[in-house]
C-alpha cells in the first residue's frame, strides 16, 4: 500500500522527504521506434546514450540535482527498460511517467477499439495508466509517479479528449498527479483546468506545463489563482524564448507571492529524434540537465530571489505534488482522511 509522502521512483518507493532538488519535466531518450527500425537515425547508438545519459546524470547530481521526472510517456518512444539501466548507475532518483503523448490524434488502433468501437470493450488506455501506476510499466516493475496528457495547438480534438479522460480516471483512483504539456501561446492552460475540472480533477494536483513560455504575467497570474501549479520548464529552449526572459516572468511571479505554485525545469534529453544532439549542440547549447544549477540558480538569485523561494520551487512543490494519498481497497483518501491521520 502506498501511504503519503511515498513516492515511486525506478528503484523503488522512497519518501517525499528524501527527493531533495526535482526537476519534474524532463526526458532521458526521446525515440521513435518505427523510425529507429525503417530511417535509423546514425546519433541514436544505445549503449553510447545510456552511458552519456549516465554521465550527465552524475553531473547534474555533483550540482545539487537529486530527482529527476523522466516525462517521456507513450507517444514519445518511452522504453522504461533502457532507461532502467541508467537509473541503475545513476546517483539521482529517476521517476516514471505514464499517459499519451497526443497532440492530436492517438494510433489508428485505438480507432478501432474502445466502449462502442469495432473491437467493442473498455478503453484500453483506462487499463495501461493504471496497470503502469499499480503494477508497472511494460513488465518491469518500475511504477510510474506521474500522468502525462497534451492539449497543444490542435486543440481538444476528439482523441485529446479521450487520453484526458482515461488520465483523469486514473489520477482519482490513484491520486497520481497529472502534467499537461500546455501551448499557452493558444492558452491551453485556462482549457485544461476547465477540461480537467470536468472529470473531477482539482487544480491543485495539476501542473500546467510550458507555461514559462508565455510571459503574460496576468494570464500566468489567473492560472495560479485557480491552484494550479505551473510549469517554469523549458530553461535552456532558447530557440523558443531566451532564459533571461524566462527569468523576468519567475521573478515577477515571486515578487507577487506565487513561490508555492511554480516548478523548474529543463524538458532536457540526452537523446531526443526530434531534435538530435547534434542539433542541439549547434542550436540550443544551454539545453541540458545542467542549465538550471549553473546558468539559471545564478540569474534567478542575482534578479532578487531568495534561498527559500528556490527552496520552495525546488524542493517543497515537488514533493508536495508527487506525494499521493494511500490508494489501498477500501482506503479513503482526500482531506478527510488526512484529517484523521492526524
Ligand atoms: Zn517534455
Amino acid at each position: 500500500m502506498t501511504t503519503v509522502g511515498e513516492v515511486h521512483t525506478f528503484r523503488g518507493p522512497v519518501s517525499t522527504a528524501d527527493l531533495g532538488t526535482t526537476l519534474l519535466h524532463e526526458h532521458v531518450f526521446v525515440r521513435d521506434h518505427e523510425l529507429e527500425v525503417n530511417l535509423p537515425d546514425p546519433e541514436w547508438d544505445p549503449a553510447a546514450m545510456v552511458a552519456a545519459a549516465v554521465d550527465g546524470l552524475r553531473r547534474a547530481h555533483a550540482l545539487g540535482v537529486r530527482s529527476v521526472v523522466d516525462l517521456t510517456v507513450p507517444g514519445l518512444g518511452r522504453d522504461v527498460a533502457l532507461v532502467a539501466q541508467v537509473a541503475a548507475r545513476s546517483p539521482v532518483h529517476l521517476l516514471a511517467s505514464t499517459g499519451w503523448y497526443a497532440p492530436s490524434a492517438l494510433p489508428v488502433t485505438f480507432g478501432v477499439r474502445g466502449p462502442g468501437l469495432l473491437i467493442d470493450g473498455p478503453d484500453p488506455l483506462d487499463a495501461l495508466f493504471v496497470r503502469d501506476i499499480e503494477q508497472g510499466i511494460a513488465g518491469t516493475g518500475v511504477r510510474a509517479a506521474m500522468l502525462k496528457i497534451v492539449l497543444d495547438r490542435a486543440g481538444a480534438t476528439p482523441d485529446v479528449l479521450r487520453v484526458l479522460a482515461a488520465a483523469a480516471a486514473a489520477h482519482r483512483r490513484t491520486g497520481v498527479p497529472v502534467t499537461v504539456h500546455t501551448d499557452p501561446a493558444t492558452h491551453r492552460g485556462r482549457e485544461a483546468l476547465e477540461l480537467l475540472g470536468r472529470h473531477g480533477v482539482d487544480p491543485s494536483r495539476v501542473i500546467l506545463g510550458h507555461s514559462g513560455d508565455s510571459e503574460d504575467v496576468d494570464e500566468l497570474r489567473a492560472l495560479l489563482d485557480s491552484g494550479a501549479t505551473i510549469g517554469m520548464d523549458r530553461f535552456g529552449m532558447e530557440h523558443v524564448l531566451p532564459d533571461d526572459r524566462r527569468v523576468r516572468t519567475v521573478l515577477a511571479l515571486l515578487r507577487l507571492g506565487y513561490a508555492d505554485r511554480m516548478v523548474l525545469s529543463q524538458d532536457a534529453a540526452f537523446y531526443s529524434r526530434v531534435t538530435p544532439p547534434s542539433w542541439r549542440r549547434a542550436h540550443a547549447p544551454h539545453w541540458h540537465l545542467e542549465n538550471l544549477p549553473r546558468r539559471v540558480l545564478p540569474m534567478l538569485r542575482a534578479g532578487g530571489a531568495t534561498e527559500e523561494d528556490l527552496h520552495q520551487m525546488l524542493v517543497a512543490n515537488p514533493a508536495r505534488l508527487l506525494a499521493t494519498a494511500p490508494v489501498a481497497a477500501g482506503a479513503r483518501t482526500g482531506p478527510a482522511a488526512r484529517e484523521e491521520e492526524r
